[in-house]
């Protein structure tokens, strides 16, 4: 196999093509069955789809990658915070350590 095709969940069938509109690959199956549901949707051939998915893919990655660091810049808030509580609660100690 040079090239790998993609096989419908649903119906086991090959995809056929791709509605962007819910970011679903649909095959001759899906595409009969459900023609009524994907009327008012975009709907994409399927080797329009695979460069579709592929800039899709790269913005979904950017998207993870932004919150990742969204979430370690919290992190890293957090633990700033720890740490200065843990200071203060250190230089209390001193203080009180010093008083007996
Ligand atoms: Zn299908
Ligand atoms: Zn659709």
């Amino acid at each position: 196999m040079s090239k790998s095709a993609v096989t419908c969940l649903d119906h086991g069938k090959v995809i056929q093509a791709f509605c962007a509109t819910e970011q679903q690959l649909l095959c001759i199956d899906c595409i009969i069955q459900q023609q009524i549901l994907h009327k008012t949707h975009v709907i994409l051939s399927i080797e329009d789809a695979s460069a579709h998915q592929a800039n899709l893919l790269a913005q979904n990655l950017k998207k993870s990658q932004k919150v990742d660091s969204d979430i370690k810049n919290t992190i890293n808030a957090m633990k700033a915070e720890l740490l200065l509580a843990e200071e203060a609660a250190h230089s209390k100690r001193k203080g009180a350590n010093q008083l007996f």
